[in-house]
């Protein structure tokens, strides 16, 4: 079995829900008493916020190709970052490192693609949204991505720093995504990319018609096969 290294905390209430998910495949999978081999290293988040909302983006960067390399220096074998906003320094902290980054938006590429999307809604933090780092490899993939407008994007991102990031789940908040989410699939979006790895816990499949990915749960499931594969 391979062994997983987690960088979390971004914010830990995802962490959790990745390292429970990671667990269940695992076990599902290989069943007995069989559990991940997991190493983590939990940021402090608040430090991490501070460098995007101040655009120090090289400092974001180096903090995690620091815990990266430590977690590749304990014995991991990849690197999960648990976060889609993170993933704008991926560049950053593959150049830190011997070992490979699991990149969350090609392993959400690949699930939507292998469920014929290529129109799909994304919703995440206003980074994620609107700049290139992460569209970019959904556009590689040759799927279209819409996002909400301005005034939507600020409150989506408003309810994932000011919310879920503290563990509040605001039926309110709910009622706002979903409208924006029925927005979306009326200007032809085919599924809905939860892209940020709060969001799992305010929305569910079950509460939109829209195909729902999410990538907390594309991205640990994908970490937990690789490490039995
Ligand atoms: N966990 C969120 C994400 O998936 C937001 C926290 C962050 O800015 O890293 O993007």
């Amino acid at each position: 079995m391979k062994t997983i290294g987690m960088i979390g905390g971004m914010s830990w209430e995802s962490t959790v829900t990745y390292y429970k998910i990671i667990n269940e495949v695992v076990k599902e999978e290989l069943g007995g008493l069989h559990s991940a081999k997991i190493l983590l290293y939990s940021v402090d988040f608040e430090e991490i916020e501070k460098y995007q909302s101040d655009g120090e983006w090289d400092r974001a960067g180096e903090v995690l190709a620091e815990a990266a390399k430590k977690l590749e220096n304990a014995g991991a074998d990849y690197i999960v970052i648990c976060t889609n906003t993170m993933h704008k320094v991926v560049p950053q902290i593959e150049a830190h490192i011997g070992i490979p980054v699991i990149h969350i938006a090609e392993a959400t590429a690949d699930i939507l693609l292998q469920s014929g999307i290529n129109r799909v809604a994304l919703l995440g933090t206003k980074y994620t949204m609107t700049q290139d780092f992460y569209k970019e490899k959904l556009v590689g993939a040759g799927i279209e991505v819409l996002i909400p407008e301005e005034e939507e994007i600020e409150e989506i991102n408003e309810v994932i720093f000011k919310e879920l990031c503290r563990g509040i789940i605001s039926e309110a908040s709910k009622q706002k995504y979903l409208a924006v989410i029925d927005k979306l699939a009326a200007a032809g979006a085919q599924g809905v990319i939860l892209g940020c790895t709060e969001i799992g816990m305010l929305i569910r499949e079950a509460d939109t018609a829209l195909p729902v990915f999410d990538t907390t749960q594309i991205h640990a499931t994908k970490a937990a096969l690789l490490s039995i594969r």
